[in-house]
């Protein structure tokens, strides 16, 4: 006999750490979309890691260049080099069209990472005053998790209790172009923005805000740095969100999907001397750009564009959307979604999105409910249109059911 998913909890509450609350099911292998717990059942994943699995559980390629690298070399340190890196260097810098890449683990460090190289870019070529770089976020960012990220964070269950924190944020409100201009001093270095704000509940800026937000960087020679952590590698149905603006940024962050789920990569690129700024011995990390990483990323970002994941995404993410969008049920506020990162907001009569992501798992459907109200819809971008009609189906029955 197996153990039961009641001990599986019961364990976990007894030797973990409580800093998630997890819905009640224990799952034991992937596929492309879908996932299987350890009775058996079946469901479509619909947050993909929080999109780290863009191409789908266990892609067959990612996994073979994995086992293979694996089984050759899998971690040298930058104390030397390794025949990985130039590769992965050459192919995400042509597809991205960055110039520069720094590759982190996490994303929470390649936002670190950004905030260093952009204070030192700062004090070395802007010639801001010693101590005194200035870096403005957004109200209701998300970043990660380290302090210093969690210091500019508005979220009080992030920040309370863990201070003190980092001077040198200002925060504005996400979607104001005004904002931004008045904000900015000669002490700034950076703009840190999301171009939509994933964990606040899918909140997509106002159109054109990007697009001012660049000109505004441009004009006060302020670095723009987009997370795309969340939004990057096809999500939305481009590569990059920026691309639905037509804007460059000077600094875009990459995580999550850049393995594909396999292994933690980051990556930090680059357009301009930001990156420069660093030197041997001001910034590291013992696993960034290990060999296996960079095999891992190479793979990833391979059957990202030749399966063509992004304009799948782009097409699925457009019949799911018009799909929610059809679906007449009053506990809906509203449906919002770009691509296949797309949210459904309840009212708050609704009584919580939570009881509907239990709901939508007796369904054969996971999904997470985020800020109580919201749940969240972002499946693999290897969905087919049958499976996005079949989770239409469950979804819209799901919100008809009375459950408050
Ligand atoms: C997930 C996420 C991060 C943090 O990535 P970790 O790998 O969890 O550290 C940063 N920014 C955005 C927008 C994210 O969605």
């Amino acid at each position: 006999m197996g153990r039961s998913v009641s001990d599986f909890l019961a364990t976990e509450a007894r030797l973990g750490t409580y800093n998630y609350e997890p819905i009640g099911v224990v799952l034991s292998r992937g596929e492309g979309i879908w996932v299987w717990d350890i009775d058996g059942n079946r469901y479509l994943d619909c947050l993909s890691a929080y999109s780290a699995v863009n191409q789908g559980h266990c892609h067959p390629k990612i996994l073979a260049a994995m086992m293979e690298q694996a089984s050759k070399l899998t971690l040298t340190s930058r104390a030397f080099h390794n025949d990985q890196l130039a590769p992965f260097y050459e192919e995400i810098a042509a597809l991205t069209g960055s110039h520069k890449v720094l590759p982190m683990n996490s994303g929470a460090e390649a936002v670190e990472s950004a905030i260093k190289s952009v204070r030192k870019w700062g004090y070395e070529v802007k010639g801001v005053p010693e101590g005194q770089a200035e870096i403005i976020v957004c109200a209701d960012n998300f970043h990660g998790r380290t302090l210093g990220i969690v210091g500019f964070s508005t979220d009080p269950a992030a920040r309370d209790n863990f201070g003190p924190f980092a001077p040198g944020f200002r925060i504005i409100s996400f979607g104001d172009s005004e904002a931004l201009e008045e904000a900015i001093t000669p002490n700034t270095v950076a703009f840190l923005v999301e171009p939509i704000q994933g964990e606040a509940g899918v909140i997509i800026p106002p159109a054109g805000y990007l697009a001012r937000v660049r000109e505004i960087c441009t004009a006060r020679n302020v670095m723009l740095i987009l997370d795309e952590i969340q939004t990057g590698l096809g999500r939305t149905g481009k590569l990059l969100a920026e691309q639905h603006d037509g804007i460059e940024a000077d600094v875009t962050l990459l995580g999550k999907a850049l393995s594909g789920g396999f292994y933690p990569v980051s990556a930090v690129l680059s357009n301009t001397e930001v990156l420069g700024t660093l030197k041997p011995g001001q910034h590291g990390s013992t696993f960034g750009g290990n060999p296996l990483a960079c095999a891992v990323a190479r793979a990833a970002l391979r059957v990202l564009v030749e399966e063509g994941m992004i304009e799948n995404a782009a097409v699925q993410g457009e019949r799911f959307l018009a799909g929610l969008k059809s679906i007449r049920a009053n506990i809906i506020r509203e449906v919002r979604g770009r691509g296949l990162m797309m949210a459904v907001e309840l009212h708050p009569e609704a009584g919580g999105a939570r009881r509907y992501c239990l709901a939508l798992q007796t369904r054969g459907i996971l999904a997470k409910d985020t800020h109580v109200h919201t749940i969240r819809i972002a499946p693999p971008l290897v969905i087919t249109s049958d499976q996005v009609d079949w989770a239409l189906e469950r979804i819209e029955a799901t919100l008809k059911q009375d459950l408050s």
